[in-house]
């Protein structure tokens, strides 16, 4: 399904979601409470500013491409000060000082995310390569969930969401963004996105950020134009939660045995 769709054109190239969907997911869209099948449509990629648009320094090795798509997007907080500078110039500095510092502190190859959405909603290309990769449904190995790398693509949204409420412009900009990587990636939202502390012992995104994943997960699927019940209760996450963080505002750890950064 990956090839039947450009996410690099307009958005109106109706599909029939269902029939990619069931097969990736062995048709889970069916028979859930609150949701229902429907002609989804290819959601449009956002504006997302690319590396040379925010400088970013030249990585020390080249990303590592995989010749398939993500099967989970991980929700991040960078836990970084909540901003009140939404320009797109505060959105540039902040990706420079998130690479300098994986860089430079942790000694990554790159920044290691491979998406970055700011207070202010903009969105930000991350690691090498990213933008080029998920364009062509394929994968860039990042540095954000520990041991899961391979087959997730991390978004960090800026702030930290102990907390502090998400602010409404990064919240529309990562359903904008999600349902644009769902579109792409063949990704059925409601089970594709996830929190870091979903696969990692982390406080990531938030408890406040964290709470708000069922709601963009609705969202994304009603972006794509799969119908849902908006008063529908939350679904129960589809991986076992993971409390054993080691502090409330903690980032969580991004390498697992054997991942480089
Ligand atoms: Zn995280």
């Amino acid at each position: 399904m990956r090839g039947d769709v450009s996410p690099l054109g307009p958005p109106m190239a109706r599909r029939r979601l269902l029939a990619g969907a069931t097969a990736v997911t062995g048709g889970m869209l069916l028979g859930v409470a609150g949701w229902a099948p429907g002609t989804a449509v290819a959601a449009a990629r956002p504006l997302v500013h690319d590396r040379s648009t925010w400088r970013a320094r030249r990585p020390k090795r080249r990303a590592v491409v995989l010749d398939r798509a993500p099967d989970r997007i991980v929700i991040h907080h960078s836990a970084t000060p909540n901003s009140s500078d939404y320009s797109l110039k505060h959105a540039y500095r902040l990706s420079r000082a998130i690479q300098d510092y994986h860089m430079d502190r942790n000694g990554w190859d790159d920044i290691g995310q491979q998406l970055t959405v700011s207070r202010g909603g903009h969105i930000l290309e991350g690691r090498n390569g990213s933008l080029k990769a998920i364009s062509r449904g394929r994968h860039i190995v990042g540095a954000q969930t520990a041991s899961h790398n391979t087959h997730t693509i991390g978004i960090e949204n800026e702030g930290l969401y102990t907390s502090a409420r998400v602010p409404v412009r990064l919240f529309d900009a990562l359903v904008e963004l999600c349902a644009w990587l769902c579109t792409v990636y063949d990704l059925d939202p409601r089970r594709a996105i996830v929190g870091h502390r979903d696969l990692n012992a982390t406080a990531c995104p938030g408890d406040a950020f964290y709470r708000r994943l069922p709601e963009l997960r609705r969202h994304v699927a009603r972006a794509m134009g799969l119908r849902t019940r908006m008063d529908s209760p939350p679904l129960p996450p589809h991986v076992t939660p993971h409390p054993g963080a080691t502090a409330p505002f903690d980032h969580g750890p991004a390498l697992g045995p054997g991942e480089s950064g």
